[in-house]
């Protein structure tokens, strides 16, 4: 939270500074509204207390500025009531309210107070938003919003017949990883595969964690020889990385199996058949050696290997 007050008093900056210092709350003075402007431009700032007892500031022309830019701001107007008599009602309704020059006041501190829980709350509420969609761990994309971003992508590529295809993969003997190593090195697994994923698809593709050890990927308008290669990529990433403990699995390192089905326009099917080939096609990789790819075409499972033509 960045504070930031528009005047040249000293006086009312340390009363500014003292009260707002209570809450943990930065914050900074500018003495013209030109500099104010370029801070609220370039920097993350919540709230503005524009001192209009100062000659030069003139209220209603920086308040009129505000509006324009549309930033989510707060501002308070630091005046004596008469003061803003003539602005226009809904100037006034734009600010969160005014304090007058005695900051200190009970009824000015009501006023820092009641902004300062709006503010927090905001910035709770965004938090809270976040975590709901967002897995602790690993920081990618939780199942319910996985779920829900599948039927969104089915739904705006249906029209256009783009391809949308959908990776699901999960980690090798990842029991005996944790059986082996304990359950943080496991979780370090977990965040690293994570890291490697988020750094091996594009920025419109969708990441997330699907459940305990397994992963999905979502391409959208990507057809299936595309998905195949993007996912053979980060198969050998995976196999390439040195995590520690690798060479205790059955394996000799960590690795994952993939699953990978596609939908396109000549395949109208929803979200429950497209989940269901890719996790068939998942199982089948499970079954036959694992570190391997298989996919759904044409009503059939086949393993992908890159040196033959889908
Ligand atoms: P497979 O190759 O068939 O996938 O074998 P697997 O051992 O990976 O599969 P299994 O389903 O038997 O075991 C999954 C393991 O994943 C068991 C569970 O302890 C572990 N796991 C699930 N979620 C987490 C987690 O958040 N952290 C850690 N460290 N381990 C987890
Ligand atoms: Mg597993
Ligand atoms: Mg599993």
């Amino acid at each position: 939270m960045n504070f930031l007050y528009v005047g040249r008093n000293e006086e009312r900056t340390s009363a500014l500074r003292h009260a707002l210092a209570r809450n943990n709350i930065s914050f900074e003075r500018t003495s013209t509204p030109e500099h104010a402007f370029f801070k609220i431009l370039n920097e993350e700032i919540t709230a503005l207390f524009l001192d209009l007892g100062e000659p030069d500031i003139n209220g209603q022309e920086v308040l009129t500025s505000l509006e324009s830019i549309n930033k989510d701001l707060e501002v308070v107007l630091i005046t004596e009531a008469r003061d803003i008599d003539g602005y226009r009602p809904e100037l006034l309704r734009s600010c969160f309210g005014y304090v007058t020059s005695d900051i200190l006041a009970p009824h000015n501190l009501m006023v820092l107070t009641q902004l300062t829980d709006k503010i927090t709350i905001k910035a709770r509420l965004e938090k809270l938003k976040n975590t709901s969609i967002i897995d602790g761990l690993t920081q990618l994309y939780n199942h319910a919003y996985i779920q829900q971003q599948i039927d969104e992508e089915i739904k705006l590529l249906a029209p256009t017949g783009d391809p949308i295809s959908l990776v699901i993969f999960d980690i090798d003997h990842f029991k005996n990883y944790n059986d082996t190593n304990g359950h943080p090195a496991g979780d370090r697994v977990l965040k690293k595969i994570a890291e490697i994923l988020t750094s091996s698809v594009r920025k419109f593709d969708l990441t997330g964690r699907y459940g305990g050890e397994e992963f999905v990927i979502i391409l959208p308008g990507t057809k299936l020889t595309t998905a195949l290669s993007v996912t053979e990529r980060f198969r050998k990433k995976v196999v390439g990385h040195k995590f520690e403990f690798g060479h205790l699995q059955p394996l000799g390192f960590v690795s994952a199996s993939f699953g990978v089905a596609t939908l396109d326009h000549k395949d109208i099917s929803d979200r429950r058949t497209l989940i269901n080939r890719a996790d068939q096609a998942l199982y089948k990789a499970k079954n036959y050696k694992r570190n391997c790819i298989w996919y759904y075409l044409h009503g059939d499972y086949n393993h992908y290997q890159p040196s033959l033509v889908v």
